[in-house]
């Protein structure tokens, strides 16, 4: 081979790409390397579904994903076996995903038509002669883009609620859990032969990108701030609607009533669980002065009885993506160069492809351990004056995703302040689990809601309808509107709303 033809096959892209066990290295499947041809030819595929399934109305579509809930409930065993192999959680809560993912199913296919079907609309005094109503129309094709961490539960989100309200869907889920992407498109194409109304795309960033600008009618993304920015300009080239579901800072807070054992539970749950990559994950705890020592030696006994690996008896698995581990490292290493301390663990626990838990204590509000989002199973707990300090740190980070309060008799009134998209008083995270409750965030979480009603007119736009019923003797819209028309109309506005 000659050095031109060397250099000519080392700059061909790679056709194909290998998805792999985090925990073993065992390769599971290999996928096409999707390049932007490939990504428009699948969104041209879905167009043609896209009006077969919007014609099959809300009957016909409910059917169907009642058909697709049996299909994983049947197969949910088989289902978390691939997910507990490609991503490395444990099968038991590979399974509380699926189930999860259910849930949502269940509730999107039963409520699409009352949230979205058409409803009647006063018509006010000036349109008093006709009737009004407003109905939610799909948009056609929705492009997903899904993360790694939550490979079903979190694009399902988008996904059920998308095909729910009428759309197909072209999905291209993380390099990392392609199987689990496959899988899923798979399962609804059993129960829906007839048209490719839910397809897949795989690959790499670019794959993703080029879903962005490959004609799509919307486009959901869950990922990363820094992704989901370059998701929203390649978007804005052709004013494509998106949905951004980035990541966050969830904080904990206790207050001086608080039941310490349940906040405690939830602060090791809620920050170690699914090896702490969850975007509503407990990543910094703020704890009334009266409670703090006793919290901090609570976590510290029940974190260290908490362990990651691979074996039946751990409590959660590996890093799903190997780069995630340098974050981690780094935030680990910053807290305690600035005078934090790890009461539990500390930069020994990263032990690639796991990290055991880390429990930081007296690290700076401005370290990136406290700033930035970490996706690791990492806690810091922080010393706080009383609620309103609280309050205040909690809500000083650029994330507002999530957030959990616990307090016997004031946590409606904390919840209320906390300036995010969700919360959870007296247990963490429990929103996610709630089908009808909007999730989302604001600031560099992002915007946009999947989930309950909103989850729906996220993936529909709306349509109103005027419908003249009989003549007004008023002439309002038209040139042959008179000087008395015109004094009626003052009349009729000055008596309704003049005094
Ligand atoms: P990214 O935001 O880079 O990836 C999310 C998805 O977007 C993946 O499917 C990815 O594909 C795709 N993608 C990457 N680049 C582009 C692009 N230019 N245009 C369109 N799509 C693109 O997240 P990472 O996986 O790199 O994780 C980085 C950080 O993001 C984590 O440390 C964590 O903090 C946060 N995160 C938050 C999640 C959440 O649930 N909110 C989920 C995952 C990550 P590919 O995987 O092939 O690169």
């Amino acid at each position: 081979m000659t050095a031109s033809q060397a250099t000519s096959q080392a700059a061909q892209p790679a056709t194909t790409f290998e998805s792999r066990n985090p925990a073993t290295d065992e390769v599971i499947a290999t996928f096409p390397m999707h390049a932007e041809a490939d990504v428009s030819k699948a969104v041209e595929r879905a167009r043609g579904a896209a009006a077969w399934w919007r014609d099959l109305g809300h009957d016909g579509r409910k059917r169907r994903m009642r058909a697709w809930r049996t299909l994983l409930v049947r197969r949910s065993d088989e289902f978390a076996e691939l997910i507990h192999r490609e991503n490395g959680k444990p099968s038991d809560d590979a399974l509380g995903e699926i189930i999860l993912a259910i849930e949502h199913v269940s509730w999107a296919a039963s409520n699409a038509e009352k949230v979205l079907g058409r409803r009647r609309v006063a018509p006010g005094m000036l349109a008093m002669n006709h009737t009004a109503s407003a109905e939610y129309l799909p948009f056609g094709v929705v492009g997903v883009i899904g993360p790694w961490n939550y490979p079903v539960h979190t694009p399902m989100g988008s996904i059920t609620y998308a095909l729910a309200a009428g759309n197909a869907v072209v999905f291209k889920p993380s390099e990392y859990t392609p199987a689990i992407g496959k899988w899923l498109v798979d399962s609804f194409a059993e129960v829906v032969p007839e048209q490719p109304v839910f397809g897949l795309v795989t690959g790499f960033g670019a794959t993703g990108a080029a879903l962005c600008r490959a004609g799509v009618d919307k486009l959901a993304f869950t990922g990363s701030t820094a992704t989901g920015k370059k998701v929203m300009a390649a978007c804005a080239e052709t004013l494509t609607p998106i949905l951004i579901e980035c990541g966050g800072k969830d904080a904990l807070i206790v207050a001086d009533d608080a039941d310490l054992d349940a906040a405690v539970d939830a602060t090791v749950w809620g920050a170690m669980a699914n090896s702490g990559q969850t975007c509503t994950g407990v990543e910094r705890a703020y704890v009334v002065e009266p409670l703090y020592d006793e919290f901090v030696a609570r976590v510290t006994r029940e974190a260290g009885r908490i362990r990651g690996g691979s074996d039946a008896a751990a409590n959660y698995g590996p890093m799903t993506m190997p780069a995630q581990i340098d974050v981690i490292r780094r935030h680990i290493d910053d807290a305690l160069a600035r005078g934090g301390r790890a009461v539990v663990g500390g930069p020994e626990s990263v032990q690639p492809p796991y990290v055991q838990p880390v429990v930081l204590v007296d690290v700076p509000e401005d370290s990136v351990a406290v700033q930035e989002e970490t996706f690791g199973p990492t806690v810091t707990i922080t010393r706080v004056r009383d609620v309103d300090e609280a309050v205040r740190l909690a809500n000083a980070n650029p994330f507002g995703l999530g957030g959990a309060v616990f307090s016997a008799k004031h946590g409606e009134r904390i919840a209320a302040r906390l300036s995010c998209g969700m919360v959870s008083i007296n247990s963490a995270i429990t929103f996610a689990t709630v089908p009808g409750l909007p999730f989302g965030g604001v600031r560099n979480s992002g915007f946009g809601r999947i989930h309950g009603p909103d989850g729906l007119r996220e993936f529909a736009w709306p349509r109103a309808v005027t419908h003249l019923r009989y003549p007004s003797p008023i002439k309002v819209l038209t040139f042959r509107r008179t000087p008395r028309d015109v004094a009626w109309l003052v009349r009729m506005v000055k008596a309704r709303w003049g005094r």
